[in-house]
């Protein structure tokens, strides 16, 4: 065969080369972040095909999101100068592994149109076997056990092959549980995620011939992201890599983040034991980050013990230091963060503009996402939360706002038919179906068709009492509501309380738990800046809505898991504080492996940047109505100073203090709280004895000392008074033109043409009068 040229092998280094045109026998491409892994592996498959060695679908490749196949195999296709017709086995575990099921479900029982249940399936299925078995679900949750499965799966584990040593979990029942859940998926012929490889993994090891048959497939096997490979797939790849040896694995144990998911990082050790003479090719030359950005990367990784290490170098410019700065709250943080990222946009920060799709905000946990949504949107700034419902489409957010929209208003439907059964009160379908019945044909409100469902008794039993001191409830939360009195902040946590919806979630035993009650302290933080409940549901309502709005470019705010393999010329990195990032979890568990995974997160964050990486926390983050000081992050203690470059707060926003102005500047009480200790910390740190934090320091305690903000009313934004008067023509571009009907600071009550009236923020109208 004649060797068609390869002009796409000019664009690798010597080590990546090698590892590119090492086509037969296994490779271990073993190398930090930014070295051109994903880069070597995506030419390899170019270069399987331009030489013949495989056609495009006998090429099994692995990625770890949807999002990273796609991108491969456009990649690909533009080495090749081609579009790459068919690639099927190019995909996640889960996408290939379903493929494979489809085709042989009949071996472990199953029909070939089998269902996908998805968690809330999964769970409610648990759920019934429990109650079936007469086990207390209060003490005992489903969430819980599809947790233990779960793990079990991804140990492939099936019901049979769970060790003893496991004997005692779920109250010494999970074994025998785990074995009728997985009798019942198949009565019902569904599968849930785990099931996806590990049925196939059965296969595999049952029928000899369908493996003979894949192994002489699949001729070519590449994997990324190899460090997160949990057992159940390594075993996978194992068996089916067994016969002609060809496979290619690409990782970075710096970069092992999905631990607390099953992933053993162990599996790159293990690769060489298994494949004895594989090529063991090491990357170390960066092409993604500037001299700093990699400097202060591994000053943090280098703390972990037990790596493998590797030195990494680049060639790019020295670049920016990356810079670190302190802010007096959340909410400022995110002002901060937003203000940067326009000048940044607008070309006016002293660098190169860059454009918002180059900028991307990443956290540590989703709820941090709502301080940022919310600004962005009071701004205009576009953005999207990549890989994740945005903070007000969440379940947990949604079904507390229902229980707040039903406070201002009893009649909105909707919102008590979502909560009427939420948490459980024992009224099923049947029972709301009643309540429909009795509120339609009386033409009232489902709030009113259930009181007078109480009072005709067409209601009895548990379910009735529940439903009455629900309805008693909504009554209690509306009279609160319109006599306008007290706090809106204070009725949100009763609501929330009395409707025992929070309990619902501190009951719950599950992994997700925990987010969804940090999201529910985030919601009732957002409304701090409202007056009132009315006036944030308003806000959320015109958030909702500029959803679909334009596809232009936009920053992208994500988690730090979910930036895996990523890369972004200016990266934001809010809330480094201990207890944030590290997490309070990993900082609680004895021994430090939570701690090393954090570490790893902080890794994979800062090599995420190009140019221009900022770090940045907040003194003082706000949680249910009570200060709760932060000490800035173990992890910054670990930058090297010669790396970065402290920033001095803008004392801009009104009494925004840096930093250091928890300290200097905080209440007496908040300075018992944290302030010597921030002191002890801030004396031992190379980052605090910098000149600018110093600097920074004697600003603060210039300032005078005032009050927290505690009544900081910050309607939007204080100087963002409306220039509109009543009666002005304007167009919104959304709802069309309107007349504005009344004024409230930045808010506009406006009779829109087409739309009727609505309340809209001043900013996202235009005047229409010529
Ligand atoms: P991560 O560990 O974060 O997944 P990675 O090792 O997979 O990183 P890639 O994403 O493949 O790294 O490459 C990082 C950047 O470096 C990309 O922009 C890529 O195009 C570029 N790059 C990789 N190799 C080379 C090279 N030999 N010459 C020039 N640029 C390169
Ligand atoms: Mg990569």
């Amino acid at each position: 065969m004649a060797a068609r040229p390869a002009p796409y092998l000019d664009d690798l280094n010597p080590a990546q080369r090698r590892a590119v045109e090492a086509l037969d026998g296994p490779v271990l491409m073993l190398a930090g972040a930014g070295t051109g892994k994903t880069k070597a592996l995506t030419t390899r498959i170019a270069h399987l095909l331009n030489t013949g060695r495989a056609r495009p679908n006998e090429i099994l490749s692995v990625t770890f999101t949807n999002k990273a196949a796609r991108e491969m195999k456009e990649r690909v296709g533009r080495l090749l100068g081609q579009t790459v017709e068919g690639m099927p086995w190019l995909g996640t575990f889960h996408a290939i592994c379903v493929k494979l099921l489809r085709r042989h479900a009949e071996l472990v029982g199953l029909k070939s149109n089998f269902t996908i249940l998805d968690t809330d399936d999964q769970i409610r299925l648990l759920k019934q076997l429990i109650v079936a078995e007469n086990i207390d679900e209060k003490r005992w949750p489903a969430r819980q056990l599809s947790g233990l499965i779960d793990h079990w799966k991804n140990r492939a584990w099936t019901p049979d092959k769970v060790p003893a040593s496991e004997a005692s979990a779920f109250n010494h029942r999970g074994t025998e549980l785990y074995d009728y859940y997985q009798q019942r998926l198949k009565a019902l012929n569904a599968v849930d995620f785990g099931d996806l490889l590990l049925h196939v993994l059965t296969i595999f090891q049952e029928h000899e011939d369908v493996l003979a048959q894949y192994q002489r497939w699949f001729r070519y096997i590449l994997v990324d992201e190899y460090q997160d490979t949990n057992v159940a797939q390594y075993l996978w790849l194992r068996l089916l890599a067994q016969g002609h040896r060809n496979i290619c694995c690409v990782g970075d144990d710096d970069q092992s983040i999905y631990g607390w998911r099953g992933a053993e990082v162990g599996n790159i050790l293990r690769f060489e034991k298994d494949f004895p003479g594989a090529e063991v090719v090491r990357l170390e030359q960066n092409y993604r980050s500037t001299p700093h950005i990699l400097g202060a990367a591994s000053g943090v990784i280098d703390a972990n013990q037990g790596r493998l290490g590797k030195e990494l170098f680049t060639d790019l410019p020295e670049g920016e230091k990356v810079r670190l700065i302190g802010h007096w709250d959340g909410e400022e943080e995110a002002r901060w963060i937003g203000e940067e990222i326009e000048a940044m946009a607008g070309g006016t920060r002293g660098m190169r503009r860059v454009g918002l799709d180059e900028m991307a905000i990443l956290v540590r946990a989703s709820h941090q996402m709502r301080a940022f949504e919310d600004r962005f949107l009071t701004i205009g700034l576009p953005y999207r939360v990549i890989g994740g419902p945005r903070f007000y489409e969440r379940m947990e957010i949604r079904d507390a706002m229902a229980y707040f929209r039903l406070a201002v208003s009893p009649d909105d439907d909707l919102a008590f038919e979502r909560v009427v059964n939420t948490p459980k009160r024992g009224l099923g379908d049947k029972a709301q179906q009643k309540i429909q019945v009795m509120a339609r044909s009386q033409g009232v409100s489902l709030a009113d068709g259930a009181r007078l469902l109480l009072q005709d008794k067409g209601l009895t039993g548990k379910g009735a009492t529940e439903l009455r001191i629900l309805v008693d409830a909504i009554a209690r939360w509306n009279d609160a509501v319109r006599a306008g009195e007290g706090s809106h902040i204070e009725l949100a946590e009763t609501i929330l309380e009395e409707s025992g919806y929070t309990a619902h979630w501190q009951n719950d035993k599950t992994p997700e738990a925990p987010g969804r009650l940090e999201n529910l302290k985030e919601l009732v933080k957002a409304l701090e800046q409202f007056e009132n409940l009315q006036g944030f549901l308003e806000h959320v309502a015109l958030i909702m809505d500029r959803d679909s709005d334009d596809d232009g470019a936009k920053v992208s705010i994500m988690t730090l898991h979910g930036a895996k393999g990523l890369e972004f010329p200016a990266v934001f990195l809010p809330g480094w504080e201990d207890g944030l990032f590290p997490s309070q979890r990993s900082m609680d568990e004895s021994g430090l492996k939570g701690l090393e995974e954090e570490r790893r997160l902080a890794y994979v964050g800062i090599t995420r940047a190009e140019e221009i990486c900022t770090i940045s926390f907040a003194a003082n983050r706000r949680v249910f109505g009570q200060w709760q000081s932060a000490l800035p992050s173990r992890f910054i203690d670990e930058l090297p100073s010669r790396h970065v470059e402290v920033l001095t707060p803008p004392g801009l926003y009104g009494g925004g203090y840096g930093a250091a102005g928890m300290a200097a500047s905080a209440s007496p009480k908040m300075q018992q709280e944290a302030g010597s200790d921030l002191h002890e910390r801030a004396a031992s740190s190379n980052v605090y004895n910098s000149p600018g934090w110093r600097r920074l320091q004697a600003r603060s305690a210039e300032r005078p000392v005032s009050q927290p903000r505690e009544n900081r009313n910050m309607v939007i934004d204080a100087t963002a008074v409306s220039s509109f008067s009543e009666g002005d023509r304007v167009f919104h571009r959304k709802f069309g033109y309107g007349e504005v009907q009344g004024v409230e600071g930045d808010k506009l009550d406006i009779a829109f043409e087409k739309s009727g009236n609505k309340k809209v923020v001043a900013k996202f109208v235009v005047d229409a009068a010529n």
